[in-house]
């Protein structure tokens, strides 16, 4: 993996860079996710961008496609940045891990959570992208991510919403697509409120971060 760090200082630009992550991550073994994937998922979006947005890892729609947030995640995410006055192209999207977990319930595979020695094995890459795209600003998309970026004790529930530094890049987390679903009633009213609270924060930082690149 000492190619991805060695590559970073070669002079290659930051396409360049995220095009040789995303070939090692084509052809990447380092975890039992390579035996039940379709397709890795690397990321999407402007590498240039100040904002990265980091999510838990592939579902079925990203496995077959290989396109991270797509189908009804990708429509929650949408209306997101749209709220905002955003769009994909306007941030660089990526996810924890690069291939679906999924464990078989009821004669078909359904999504679940990956593990820690998952998440650990897939870091690399994740860094790699980190060191090339030099987000300003950094948008968790859900516990697990938060805890591999922000934290490993982070708590969604509790720490989501407050601005971290990370190694000098401002990064907060909001609740997922998968929690805000699980919710109803009032709770999902409430919880909804709370991840737009959020995304404006996030918004005024990268318009901060834009402004201050002229
Ligand atoms: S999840 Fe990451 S580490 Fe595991 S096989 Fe896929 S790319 Fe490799």
């Amino acid at each position: 993996m000492d190619s991805l760090f060695d590559s970073a200082q070669n002079g290659e630009s930051r396409e360049e860079r995220l095009a040789e992550l995303s070939r090692q991550v084509s052809v990447c073994t380092k975890c039992d996710l390579a035996m039940s994937r379709t397709n890795t998922v690397f990321g999407t979006g402007d590498p240039h961008s100040p904002l990265m947005l980091i999510g838990e890892g592939p579902g079925e729609n990203e496995d077959a496609t290989g396109l991270p947030f797509v189908g009804r995640a990708g429509k929650l995410l949408d209306d997101i940045l749209k709220a905002v006055d955003l769009t994909r192209n306007d941030v660089y999207i990526t996810n924890v891990v690069k291939c679906r977990a999924a464990v078989e319930e009821g004669g078909r595979m359904k999504n679940r959570p990956p593990k820690t020695g998952e998440i650990k094995a897939c870091n690399p890459y994740l860094q790699g992208q980190k060191e090339a795209i030099k987000p300003e600003i950094i948008l968790c998309l859900g516990g697990p991510a938060a805890k591999t970026v922000i934290d490993k004790d982070f708590r969604i529930t509790k720490d989501r919403g407050k601005w971290y530094d990370v190694d000098g890049v401002k990064a907060m987390a909001t609740f997922n697509r998968a929690y805000v679903l699980r919710q109803s009633g009032d709770d999902l009213q409430q919880t909804k409120r709370l991840v737009w609270k959020d995304v404006q924060a996030v918004y005024a930082e990268y318009q901060k971060a834009m402004e201050g690149r002229g």
